[in-house]
């Protein structure tokens, strides 16, 4: 079996902060089910303010989603990305704008990647009390490469 076909366990941050956010979570859920992301847990919902976004973006709506992928991590990446097109994020758009929904790989097993489009785990997961929270609601002892647990990860950003 080639290494992009084994099962790896996956966790996924997700915002939405255009339109009814709830529904679009649902919704985004459903057509990663839809495009074979396996076993799907999700955490709470939290309500967050932006960080880092322009003056008078409405507060998100954030949880973290845990599942299977078999393939690649750039073959996940191309499904999510197509789920947020879908669900009307335009295609060009500035990191720092409210969303419809944002679908980010947070952790793909333990690996780490880098490429032109993926860097896993996601490179500022760990400063983010809004990804961190509702990720150790699933998965607290998930070590990520280079920082410690989630667990521990979430302890030390409410310490400071
Ligand atoms: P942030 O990445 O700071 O949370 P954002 O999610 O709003 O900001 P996007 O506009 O959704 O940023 O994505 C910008 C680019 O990030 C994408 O084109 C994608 O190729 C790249 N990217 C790199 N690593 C990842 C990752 N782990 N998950 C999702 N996208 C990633
Ligand atoms: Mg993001
Ligand atoms: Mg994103």
């Amino acid at each position: 079996m080639s290494d992009s076909k084994k099962t790896v366990k996956v966790a996924l941050g997700v915002g939405s902060n255009i339109g009814d956010a709830k529904a679009n979570i649902d919704k985004a859920a459903e057509l990663l089910e839809v495009g074979g992301f396996m076993s799907l847990e999700r955490s709470s919902l939290f309500i967050t303010k932006p960080v880092g976004c322009v003056p008078g973006t409405p507060d998100f709506t954030n949880c973290a989603f845990v599942g299977e992928w078999t393939g690649s991590a750039e073959e996940l990446l191309n499904l999510t990305q197509s789920i947020e097109v879908k669900l009307g994020r335009p295609t060009v758009h500035r990191s720092d704008e409210a969303r419809v929904i944002d679908l980010d790989i947070l952790l793909f097993g333990e690996k780490q990647l880098v490429s032109e489009r993926l860097t896993v785990p996601h490179p500022r997961m760990c400063e983010r009390l809004f990804v961190m929270e509702p990720l150790n609601e699933l998965a607290d002892n998930w070590q990520i490469a280079e920082h410690g647990s989630v667990g521990s990860v979430l302890i030390r950003l409410k310490g400071e």
